[in-house]
């Protein structure tokens, strides 16, 4: 027997309008709203806006957390290594010079691709109705230590 998922899968079954993911990631990633793509997602260096300041979407309750770390660090690690090995193996560089250059690319690559990567996974959490980007939800997805208060209530 069949059975028929709905279009956008959501803890509490109902269906939603399909969101453009490559789209919300490709907004997030400029910095801008997933919704429209106008307004700013941050106002500060990583701290998203309550809500965007053209169309109105609420952006506070995203939980990127500990992911946008995670990516960078192997999205930097992955371009630095090589270019460290190609470098070295190339043109053998002194030390000195390496311990100075490296570092410090490293963490200007780390920098400028941490709010890239956040924002590209809000526009993620945003295209799948993810925590509080879901409707239904309220926007109640307060974690008191337990559990979000979503999960205890059930559907
Ligand atoms: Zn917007």
């Amino acid at each position: 027997m069949m059975v028929e998922r709905p279009a956008t899968w959501t803890r509490q079954g109902g269906e939603l309008p399909k969101r453009d993911r490559a789209s919300a990631l490709m907004r997030g990633a400029c910095h801008r709203c997933p919704t429209c793509g106008k307004g700013a997602l941050y106002r500060a260096y990583l701290k998203t806006v309550d809500a965007c300041s053209a169309c109105g979407e609420p952006l506070h309750h995203h939980r990127a957390d500990d992911a946008p770390p995670y990516f960078t660090i192997a999205i930097v690690g992955k371009i630095i290594v090589p270019l460290v090995l190609l470098v070295e193996q190339s043109y053998k560089p002194d030390l000195w010079l390496q311990a100075a250059v490296w570092p410090l690319l490293a963490v200007i690559l780390t920098l400028v691709t941490l709010p890239l990567v956040k924002g590209a996974l809000v526009g993620y959490q945003w295209a799948l109705y993810m925590h509080g980007f879901d409707p239904r939800s309220g926007g109640d997805e307060s974690w008191d230590g337990v559990g979000f208060q979503s999960w205890r209530d059930g559907p």
